[in-house]
């Protein structure tokens, strides 16, 4: 079989290890080289020029593609266990609350029942639930923390490395971090309240900007056409004008070319749209482009 093995940034110095045994099993490997930044980037495009039978998506649990997918795909998660005594250190602060909602990525899930019995033994309830787009329960994506909806949960835990999964929690109850590699253990809702702040000041600066890019990914799960030729039609019903701009790896450096834009709307990962500082200009997902559609309409009120 022609296999093409695709690992994210941090995966990729195992992938000689992986090449080397599916080779000695009789297949002929090769190695995607583009970046992977989840399970919604698949690498179809080079699968299909190589002709390859299958791709090997290594880092990320299956992820719901909305378009049909012709190569089969097999995913194999990287699982990193939690020394779950290092937690002893978040008793104190998370007492008070009685029962805590859970959140991690996939590399932690297979800890979570532990995680659990933990707490449970010091006095606080662990709930978990699986969200919309993750395939675990307990698990947050950049674009999908819907599993930390839990109406009786008083505080969020979000154990796992790093700021980008825990800056896509949307709720206003305390959010802390524990990063199992540092130790690390601390409240994040300042991080997450300066973030919003600096989306509310993309909106109001895109608010007057009169032409619009609207970003297109082709990559498998972040292709949306028909949102863009929304937003699009959006843009015009406001007197702005706007195109539409496709590319698989959505560059600032190469869309900050097309300098006439003064504004973007995205309708790829959401969370390029955090990216405001590298593209130098506002940046809008669909439900801001939403909200400022509604301010201008306020506006003309008065
Ligand atoms: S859309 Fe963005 S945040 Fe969601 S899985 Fe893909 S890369 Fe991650």
């Amino acid at each position: 079989m022609k296999i093409l093995l695709q690992f994210p940034e941090g995966l990729k110095k195992h992938a000689l290890k992986h090449a080397h045994k599916l080779e000695a099993d009789g297949h002929e490997v090769f190695l995607s080289a583009s970046p992977s930044y989840g399970a919604c980037d698949l690498a179809l495009g080079e699968a299909e020029a190589l002709g390859a039978d299958e791709i090997v998506h290594f880092g990320h649990a299956k992820f719901p593609i909305a378009q049909p997918v012709k190569i089969p795909i097999e995913y194999i998660e990287w699982k990193v266990d939690v020394k779950v005594e290092d937690l002893a250190a978040t008793l104190q602060e998370l007492k008070g609350y009685g029962k805590i909602a859970l959140a991690t990525t996939v590399q932690h899930t297979h800890e979570i029942p532990r995680i659990k019995e933990f707490f449970k033994s010091n006095g606080i309830e662990v709930l978990t639930k699986k969200g919309i787009l993750p395939a675990h329960e307990g698990q947050i994506l950049g674009c999908d923390s819907t599993a930390i909806k839990i109406p009786e949960a008083k505080a969020v835990l979000y154990v796992g490395d790093g700021m980008f999964h825990p800056l896509a929690i949307e709720e206003n109850k305390p959010v802390y971090i524990f990063n199992p590699y540092t130790k690390e253990f601390r409240c994040v809702n300042e991080d997450i309240e300066r973030l919003r702040k600096k989306r509310r000041g993309a909106l109001a600066a895109a608010i007057s900007a009169k032409t619009f890019g609207v970003l297109v990914s082709t990559k498998p799960g972040q292709f949306r056409m028909q949102v863009a030729k929304w937003a699009k039609k959006e843009l015009e019903k406001l007197g702005k004008e706007a195109q539409i701009i496709v590319s698989n790896e959505l560059n600032p450096y190469s869309i900050a070319n097309f300098s006439v834009f003064e504004a973007y709307v995205n309708t790829a990962c959401p969370r390029i749209a955090d990216d405001l500082d590298l593209f130098g200009k506002p940046i809008l997902n669909p439900d801001m482009l939403e909200e400022m559609t509604k301010t201008i309409a306020e506006a003309g009120k008065h």
